[in-house]
Order: structure tokens, then sequence, then C-alpha cells
């Protein structure tokens, strides 16, 4: 590397991605990261999980001809990244608590011999005195900080340890800091940046939306049931299936068991060694769910989850995100599952407890309602769960349609006569004087003559028996649907009680239709990515190539994925080389694997054609040759109405949205989405036709105090006193400010 560190081209980099790893193409900031990394820029690179954060740090150091460090949370990934690292023949050691002193010794050795690029360290060894000896002789040029969010105390996994690398700045002025992370939170992202010092770092966000994800809500009616379905809709494949509580998680457990699944539980309460072997049994393919509370998570490296199901709502989005992230991986299609009922929010506010007494306790309650509120907005909404979700975390989503969410699948179905159905659920709320909760409404609506009912004297309601003959669990699914869509309130005290609000007496007046949906008949159908990633794979060669790569694992005491992750095994089966060079040409085959596997696979694959009398060497469609496993193809964009278009050319002029609301005959609010839209595309655009300097700056201080959060709680936060359209021109500037999603951005 010359001395000034100039940034290196694409070309060069891409040789050094093929040589160890077989890719032909880098995905989203991939160049823009590694040239942080050789020249020795600092950087915060966030990217969602399976982004490809790891070729990040692992080129830099080959093209500078340098050894850097990374640090990693947890021994159980190191271990597997350094495996992984060596099966493509690239240098590497890591150094944790899990090794003999001997081993350790050997590593150091390793280390300062020079002839490795990559230490993996636990963050409590860096700073040790036998490390920092280490340090010293490998003048090291850059750290790599993996899951640098562990370093904040606003992120969801706050690690103590990881404080210690604040002072890494401060004993390494000339080594440069890499910070990688998923989350998506923008006071986390500071966090990071204020804890670890950096100097006028580059600052990279990836965007969110995960396009090889399916994703599905499911009204819930039979927990133990319905996962079943999932999961033998995914036979032999990697799956985890969250629950809310330890219990649960065993139950459910054994239940798959007993339905012939290769099922274990895993949660927090139970001893470290049955917890690391469950682990490791899902690593090694021995077992294919995990049932799982949150606590399993960041220790799961295998890509190939092919589903992730959540048998209740979790708290936040931010968590079901996260949850999710952990499906496909490698790239290729995963279905993420959400059964979800209006009962789990009240589920959530009792374990929330009872509103305390306390400044500071009521807020922390009240900002996990308002979370919990808008988790139960996604999942009772009927738009695009791909759009929600990137909405959710301040990106646009230009797609009209994903192809990949059971809205866009088509999926959903409306109720036939929901106006007349919630009118009579109203009229039995309005009947009952508001006093009591969805379980009686629904028993006074279904006509059942408990004592309770008798006792209240409600069988002689004129609502008595409106629905009967309805089922009990659908019925209740509808009044929280009717909750969730604000078409009814619900108290959130420990026994929540219906009440009616403005748009309760709306619907009852026939002022407002409503519209309630259902799962259709026809079931789940496939997604786009789903059917063209098995295009031209044979399945059964598929599984013959699997079965060989875990035998091959176990030989070598590696988990099967170090050996190829799923994506390659596909395009093997699809191309079905007989020869070392048809099988270098496939996406994940680098120099070392070619060289270590080339013969078991190839052996394998004639075998097998042979026997079935399969074609082989074929040259796959071009759509499979060139693109990056990651990217489904992007749905054309919608085209503008002429509403619209009209409408941002007046914003281009700073006409106001009452002008512009009256010029194209549109209702304000959504004249104020247009707004938004025009803002976020034209970064530095002036906001003050729309908003007052003042207004914005105080919206931005409490932006900055809350980190990014939904709207509600911003609006308390301001004591109601700023509008929420001027609260979404805010954000809609600060969004444009950061950058459209795939470029630089200042913090
Ligand atoms: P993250 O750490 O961001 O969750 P990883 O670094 O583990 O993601 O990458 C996820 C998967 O994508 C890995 O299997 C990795 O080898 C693969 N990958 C990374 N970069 C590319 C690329 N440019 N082309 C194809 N696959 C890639
Ligand atoms: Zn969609």
């Amino acid at each position: 590397m010359p001395p000034d560190h100039a940034a290196v081209d694409a070309a060069r980099i891409l040789e050094v991605v093929q040589r160890y790893w077989g890719y032909d193409t880098l995905r989203p900031l991939q160049h823009e990261a590694i040239n942080a990394g050789v020249q020795q820029r600092d950087s915060l690179v966030v990217m969602p999980t399976g982004g490809g954060k790891s070729i990040c740090y692992q080129v830099p150091p080959v093209l500078a001809e340098r050894c850097d460090v990374v640090v990693s949370p947890l021994v159980s990934l190191m271990k597997d990244q350094v495996d992984a690292l060596r099966a493509c023949g690239y240098p590497a050691v890591a150094i944790h608590s899990g090794l003999t002193p001997q081993e350790r010794s050997d590593a150091e050795q390793t280390a300062v011999s020079g002839g490795c690029r990559l230490v993996l360290v636990a963050p409590e060894r860096l700073l040790g005195s036998s490390f920092l000896r280490v340090l010293s002789q490998i003048r090291v040029g850059a750290f790599a900080i993996d899951e640098a969010h562990c370093i904040s105390h606003w992120g969801h996994d706050f690690r103590p340890e990881y404080r210690q690398l604040a002072d890494l700045k401060r004993r390494f002025p000339s080594a440069s800091l890499h910070a990688f992370t998923a989350t998506a939170t923008q006071r986390v992202r500071a966090d990071i940046v204020a804890q670890l010092r950096l100097r006028d770092p580059l600052v990279l966000v990836g965007r969110f939306d995960r396009p090889n994800l399916v994703f599905r809500v499911v009204p819930r009616d039979d927990g133990y049931v319905q996962t079943l379905e999932v999961v033998r809709r995914h036979p032999g494949q990697a799956g985890i299936v969250y629950c809310i509580s330890r219990r649960e998680t065993e139950a459910m457990a054994e239940y798959l068991l007993s339905a012939g699944i290769r099922a274990e539980h895993y949660h927090a309460g139970m001893e470290a060694e049955p917890r690391r072997r469950t682990q490791e049994r899902f690593s090694d393919e021995s077992i294919d769910v995990v049932v799982a509370t949150v606590a399993f998570g960041m220790g799961i490296d295998r890509g190939d989850v092919r589903y992730v199901l959540h048998t209740a709502m979790p708290k936040s989005v931010e968590h079901y995100q996260q949850e999710c992230g952990r499906a496909g991986r490698d790239g290729l299609e995963a279905e993420c599952v959400l059964l979800y009922s209006g009962a789990d929010s009240i589920r959530w506010e009792r374990l929330l407890g009872p509103a305390s007494d306390g400044a500071a306790a009521a807020e922390v309650r009240q900002t996990a309602l308002a979370l919990l509120a808008q988790m139960r907005r996604f999942a009772s909404s009927i738009e695009c769960r791909h759009g929600a979700l990137s909405h959710y975390f301040g990106q646009t989503y230009e797609h009209a349609s994903c192809g990949a969410c059971d809205v866009c699948l088509g999926e959903l179905n409306g109720v036939e006569d929901a106006t007349v159905t919630a009118q009579k659920i109203l009229s039995c709320v309005a009947r009952v004087q508001e006093r009591f909760g969805a379980r009686h409404v629904v028993d006074v609506l279904l006509g059942e003559n408990t004592e309770r009912v008798r006792q209240l004297g409600h069988n002689k309601l004129s609502t008595f028996g409106l629905l009967r003959g309805q089922p009990q669990k659908a019925l209740g699914a509808t009044v929280h649907q009717l909750v969730d869509l604000g078409l009814l309130d619900r108290t959130t005290d420990e026994y929540p009680i219906l009440k009616l609000n403005a748009q309760s007496w709306e619907v009852l007046r026939g002022q407002r239709g409503v519209r309630i949906v259902k799962r259709g008949a026809s079931g789940v159908r496939r997604g786009t990515l789903d059917v063209e990633s098995w295009e031209g794979v044979d399945r059964g060669l598929f599984d013959a190539l699997r079965g060989l790569r875990r035998e091959l694992a176990a030989q070598r005491g590696v988990p099967p994925f170090v050996i190829f992750n799923d994506a390659t095994l596909r395009e093997l089966a699809r191309r079905r080389p007989t020869a070392p060079a048809g099988m270098s040409k496939v996406r994940g085959v680098g120099e070392q694997k070619l060289a270590d596997f080339a013969e078991p696979f190839l052996a394998c694959i004639r075998a097998y054609c042979q026997a079935q009398q399969l074609s082989t060497d074929v040259e796959p469609p071009a759509k499979h040759r060139q693109r990056a496993a990651h990217a489904a193809p992007p749905p054309p964009p919608r085209a503008l109405s002429p509403a619209k278009k009209q409408a941002l050319e007046m914003f281009a002029r700073g006409r106001s949205v009452a002008d512009v609301a009256q010029s194209v005959q549109r209702a304000t609010s959504t004249v104020n989405e247009y707004l938004c839209e025009f803002i976020v595309s034209q970064p530095g655009f002036d906001t003050a036709p729309w908003v007052s300097p003042a207004d914005f700056q105080r919206v931005c201080a409490a932006i900055n105090t809350l980190g990014p959060t939904p709207l509600t709680p911003l609006h308390e936060h301001l004591n109601g006193e700023v509008s929420y359209e001027t609260l979404k021109i805010v954000r809609a500037a600060l969004t444009a400010r950061i950058g459209p999603p795939d470029k630089r951005r200042p913090i």
C-alpha cells in the first residue's frame, strides 16, 4: 500500500473477495466501508443483519498488507468466524477465554509472527497486559468493533466490558477505529461515535429493508397448531420459534418434539452448559428448530434460518425487526410469521406493571406503551409490511408492492358486512355502559347464558345474542381489530375496559365504514424470490449436497456453514458442474475451498446426475449469473399521479400546504404526505416555508434527547405544542439531511 493510503477501486477489492470467498459482486456500501478501512479513516457502518459487514473489516488488512484487530463479543462467534476464515484460506486467529494457555500462546505467536491478517479478541482481553504486548509488536493499524451497539446502554444489548473500548483512541492514537452494528436507532449510533471517540467518522447506513424476507401476520387462534403448520411448511429446514415466557418455550418445544420435529428449547433461565449445547446442536444441524425467548439471539451464526415465527407479538417493532433479522442471512428467501392476537398487548401491559409513582418510572412506562402501540399498529395494519418497517425506521420504500408479504401477496381478504358487525359490537359496548372488557362483551354478543351475564341482567339487553353462532375467538379478534383501528378504546389498567370514542360514534351513526380483514382461504402463496431462487435447482441433489456438507463438517469439527452456505449449494445443484473449472464459477467457491472440496462435491454431483440422468454443466439463466444473492430485483416504481406531480412542483416553489391542497383538490393530510416525500427527496431544501426555524430547532432538540422515536412520544415530550404535521416535516427533513440511505451521512 502506498503511504498515502490511496483509495482502491472495486476491481482490486473484488480480486481479494473472489480469491477468498468466491463472490463476484460487492453488496451496497461494502466498497466504501472497505476503503475507509484501507485509508484508516474512522467509520461507523450500519447494515442490517446479513448485509455483509464482516467482509468490510476482513478485506482491508489484506489490501494494506497489515494485521488488524477485531473486537467481538461472543466466544462462540469468534471461534466459528475463525474456522470459517481458515476454510477460505484466510489467515486469522482468535484469542479468548476458551483457549488453553498453550493454544493461547500459539495464537499470540502467530499474530506477532506476521503470518496473520486478523486477530479476533474479546473486549475484556483487549486491554490486558499480555494482549497489549502483542498489540505493541504487530503495530496494529485498525481496530474493528463488531456489534458496536454493545457499548451503548441505549442499545438492546449493552455489555459493560465494551466500555473499556472508550480508551482505545487514547492508547492507540494512530490506529483507526471502525464500528459495525445492525442497530437502527439514531441514539445508539450517536452514542457509539461518542463513546469510541471516533474522529470525523465516515458514517455509512444501509437499507434496512430485507427483500428476501416474506412477512406474514396471522391472527392467532390455536398457537400450537398454527406453529406446527409453519414448521411443517419447512421440513428439515432451520427455524426459530420465539415465545414470550420461558415456560412457553419448554411446552412448545415438547409439543413440536412429540410431532416428530427436531426441536429444543432455549432461554436465559437454563444453565450455561445445556444452553451452549442447544446452540451447538442447532449450529451443527443436529436439530432444526430452537424454541426460545429473546435470549436466543446474537450467538446464532446459522445463515440458513429459513423461518422465524413469533407465537405472540413482541413488545416493540425494534425487537421484531431484530428477531426477524436472524432469518435468511444467506440472502435466500425466508419467512417471518407473527401469530397475533389483540390480547397480546394486554399481556405486555400487565408485564409492565401498574402505573407507579415517580416521574422517571412513569416516563419509562409511557415510552414502553408507545412502542407497544406502534407494534400493535404494525401487526394490525393492512399496508405492505416491508413498507411499514422501512417507514418505521425512517427510510422510504419506493415499491408499490413488495411481492413478499401477506398483504401484497393478496392473502388477506376483507370480511363481508364488516361495518354492520362493528356497529353491533360498538352498540353492545354502549349497552354495557362502557364498564366491561372484551371478554364480557363477546359473551353478551354471543348470547352466552352464564351466571355473570344473568347476574348483571345483561341477558336482557337488546344486544344479547346479536352475533350468536359466530366463533368466539374470531369475534374476540374482531373486537381487538376495532381497537387497533382506533374505532374503539381500551383502557390500560389491570382490567382493561372497552370505551367508545369519537370514531366509534361515527361508525354507529353510519358516517364511517369499517374494513376488517381475515386471512383468505387460499393460504400462503410463494414469494417471487422463493420461486426464483429454486429455479433450475434439483432439490434431490441439493439435499444430497447438504448431507455431504454435514458429513465433511463433522469430520473437521466445524459447523456445516463453514464449508459452504445454502446459496452456494443451490447454485451447485443448479449448475451441476463436473469439473473444477465449472465449480469455480459458482458464487461462494474461493480458491481454498475449491482446492479442499472440489473432489467430494464434484464426485457427489457426477454420481447423482448419472443415477438420475440429469444434465450437467448447465449454464444458468442470466439472472442467476450476476445478481448478488442478497438483492431481489426491485419491482417497477410507481408512476406519479398528476395531482402529486403538480403538488411536488408547487412545493418546489415554496407554496403552502393549504394552497397546494386547494389547487390539487386533495385532503390536507394527503398533501402533507406529499410534502414529506418531497422533502425527503430534496436533501438540503429549506423547510422555512412550512416550519418556523424555532419549531425546527425545538423538534431537533427533542429528537436528539429521545433518539429515534415514534411521533406520539415526541409529541408528548413537546407538551403537545408542536403539531403532528410539523413533526412529520422535520422528521422528513432530517431523513433527507441524513442522505439517501445508501450514501454517506453525517450523524
Ligand atoms: P452480517 O455480519 O452483516 O450479519 P455477514 O458478514 O455474516 O453479515 O454476511 C452475511 C452473508 O453474506 C455471509 O454468508 C457472507 O459470506 C455473505 N456475503 C457477504 N458479502 C457478500 C457479497 N459481496 N456477495 C455475496 N455474498 C456475500
Ligand atoms: Zn408488501
